[in-house]
């Protein structure tokens, strides 16, 4: 397969456009067949839900080259079924997850040579999302919408070197209890864009979000989820109904249990507990897993004993082989990997 001319290594995470993507609307109580197009502007009314009332839910995916030269989507599957279960909360109408996986198939397919080669650490990012199309003015779901899947090309997380992020706590709240904290939404990004700015202007990479309801609670960052290690290095994970399900965090905690070894749990995490594990990390499609090395809340500071400088050991483990299943390097556990091409 021949590949675009990019120095695919330095690329960032920025929105590139490549050649096709799929469209698909929505309109009569029905999706109509979708199709690639080669336009990336939108035309809507002035009125659609989307700008009105942000009726919207978005994925986020990416395409590998393998070894062999293949290219192959991880667990397409799930993005598909946690969309459908985000669309259901914002009265959108779930697109069926067999169009979503054709979508994949068509976009990966017309966009091969966007897809970046192996061994880069830079992958195809896929951006699927339904937004509101049709006009509304009364506080209503828009009777139409329109289901489209971008790609573009993202580099490798980790450029020169793994440094471990300083997080602080939030003084602000990501999710109300009963809210919309479990589903992916551009609304959950929105209203987080100044804690995310405060946070920068303050020096810190993220931050850290506690329960809204008694703050005592480990949540979520942005747009991650969080491991936690313990000295004796069993893996823990905060379970709450306020944060989004990530297919990254069910991947590595399946990874720990059954090719590790590893005792997993999934439970609530106080705040206070944080000085007892001995590595944290936040994990997502965008970076698979980045360590935490400090976590800061007013004047009070953890420092993880995995430290500042690289990846604690069980973290690493978790990492590389999570990524080099990924990469079909090592055998996935059963419909993991979807191959396209
Ligand atoms: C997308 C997202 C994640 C990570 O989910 P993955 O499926 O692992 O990419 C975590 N938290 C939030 C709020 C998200 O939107």
């Amino acid at each position: 397969m021949k590949k675009k001319e990019l120095d695919w290594e330095k690329l960032g995470f920025d929105y590139r456009e490549i050649d096709k993507r799929y469209v698909a609307n929505y309109s009569d109580g029905k999706w109509e067949n979708g199709t690639l197009s080669s336009k990336s502007d939108i035309v809507i009314n002035e009125s659609a839900g989307v700008l009105q009332y942000c009726q919207q839910v978005f994925e986020g995916l990416k395409a590998f080259t393998t070894k062999d030269g293949s290219i192959v989507t991880f667990r397409p599957d799930l993005n598909a079924e946690r969309m459908m279960d985000s669309a259901e909360v914002l009265q959108i109408p779930p697109f069926p997850k067999e169009k979503f996986l054709e979508a994949v198939d068509l976009v990966v397919e017309a966009n091969a040579e966007w897809v970046p080669p192996y061994g880069t650490g830079a992958a195809l990012y896929l951006r699927p999302f339904i937004f509101a199309s049709k006009p509304v003015i009364s506080i209503e779901p828009a009777e139409g919408y329109q289901f489209r899947l971008f790609g573009t090309p993202v580099g490798p997380y980790f450029k020169g070197g793994v440094n471990p992020l300083t997080l602080c706590v939030s003084e602000y709240d990501r999710a109300a209890p009963r809210g919309t904290g479990n589903i992916k939404a551009g609304l959950n990004y929105a209203m987080s864009l100044r804690a995310h700015i405060e946070a920068h202007e303050n020096g810190f990479d993220e931050n850290m979000y506690l329960d809204a309801e008694t703050r005592t609670f480990v949540e979520e960052t942005g747009g991650a989820n969080f491991i936690f290690v313990t000295k004796d290095k069993e893996i823990v994970t905060p379970k709450s109904e306020t944060i989004l399900p990530s297919i990254t965090k069910r991947s590595i905690l399946y990874i720990a249990e059954n090719r590790l070894g590893l005792k997993v749990s999934e439970r609530p995490v106080k705040f206070e507990e944080l000085e007892e594990f001995a590595e944290c990390g936040v994990c997502g499609t965008a970076a698979v897993i980045s360590p935490v090395g400090k976590v800061v809340n007013e004047d009070k500071e953890i420092t993880f004993p995995s430290g500042m400088e690289e990846m604690g050991e069980v973290t690493k483990k978790l990492y590389d082989t999570l990524t080099q299943i990924q990469l079909g390097d090592i055998e996935a556990p059963e419909g993991w990997i979807r191959k396209i091409v």
